[in-house]
């Protein structure tokens, strides 16, 4: 149903469910459904709160877990060498299971080296807590350190892209290293589905200005996409984005949306996200 992105030897499903802001019986629902409508792919995190609904919902599924591609996160907070194992582990009995697929750093520490993040990450995935190891909310600077210190392979960076938001730049640097490009906020939360463009596309190839924007995404070499919905019918049509294709004239009118003030997400102790600058970053 999905199609396989393969990334420095993982093989992640190109459409996964997101679980941010579903708690509680929505989470178990939503995963549920996910499951049954096809995904292959769920996408949780420490932060999130919801790992053992998670666990819980692949568990009652019926679906193998070794056919599902799960990630889970660690926060910001726990990226010393041996917290981060730490924050592994407890969400491996949040989840209740072995390991996880993906491993990410949820966002890159101020205060702890990136060399110290990168080597807690591969010891995770030596320890086999996780399949593969990856990034998320790295700029394409923080890619290229990141890489330098890792000796396991990283397989994604997750981050915000939407037709609105241009990371081509970055896209250049994971592709130079094998990597893939996670797409998070993947309909920029759901403000792009009235865009003039997208909802024209749609209606011209009969699907939803949804399922454009995530063909979109899934056309592109190396990404994947993360569209998070809380209702099973929307969950379903999500998905259901390999049975078309958009024409390169379609692909760039929705490449041309992009805009300077595109990035919707930017908190604080993220990154500095304008390009290159280490400035205030531990280094050792
Ligand atoms: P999305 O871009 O996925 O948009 C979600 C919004 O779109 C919701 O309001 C949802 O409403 C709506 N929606 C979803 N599908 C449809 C549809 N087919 N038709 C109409 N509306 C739809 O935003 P998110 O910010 O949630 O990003 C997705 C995932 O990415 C997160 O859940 C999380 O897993 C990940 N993420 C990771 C971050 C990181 O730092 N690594 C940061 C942010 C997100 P409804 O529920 O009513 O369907």
């Amino acid at each position: 149903m999905t199609s396989i992105v393969s990334a420095n030897g993982a093989g992640i499903p190109a459409i996964g469910l997101g679980t941010w802001q579903l708690s509680g019986d929505t989470a178990l629902r939503c995963v549920e459904a996910a499951l049954k409508a096809g995904y292959r792919h769920i996408d949780t995190a420490a932060m999130y709160g919801n790992e053992r609904e998670v666990g819980e919902a692949i568990r009652r599924s019926g679906v193998q877990r070794d056919d599902i591609f799960l990630t889970t996160k660690v926060w910001y907070d726990q990226l010393a060498f041996g917290a981060l194992q730490r924050s592994a582990e407890e969400s491996l009995k949040r989840l209740k299971c072995e390991r996880v697929d993906l491993l990410l750093i949820h966002w890159p520490s101020k205060t702890v080296s990136i060399e110290e993040q990168v080597r807690g990450l591969c010891e995770a995935r030596r320890r086999g807590l996780a399949r593969h190891i990856g990034l998320a909310n790295f700029p394409a600077y923080l890619v290229e350190e990141a890489v330098r210190f890792a000796d396991q392979p990283l397989v994604s960076d997750q981050v915000e892209h939407h037709p609105y938001l241009d990371q081509s730049e970055l896209k250049g640097e994971l592709t130079a290293h094998g990597m893939s490009l996670t797409s998070y906020s993947p309909l920029g939360k759901g403000s792009l589905l009235a865009d003039p463009t997208i909802v024209e596309i749609a209606r011209e190839h009969g699907k939803s200005p949804a399922q454009v924007i995530l063909r979109w995404h899934v056309q592109q070499p190396m990404t994947i996409a993360i569209p998070r919905s809380s209702n099973p019918r929307r969950i379903a049509e999500n998905i259901d984005v390999f049975d078309f294709a958009l024409s390169e004239e379609e692909m760039g009118r929705l490449f041309g949306l992009a805009r300077p003030d595109g990035r919707m997400l930017d908190p604080s102790f993220g990154p500095d996200w304008s390009g290159g600058s280490q400035k205030g970053r531990a280094t050792a």
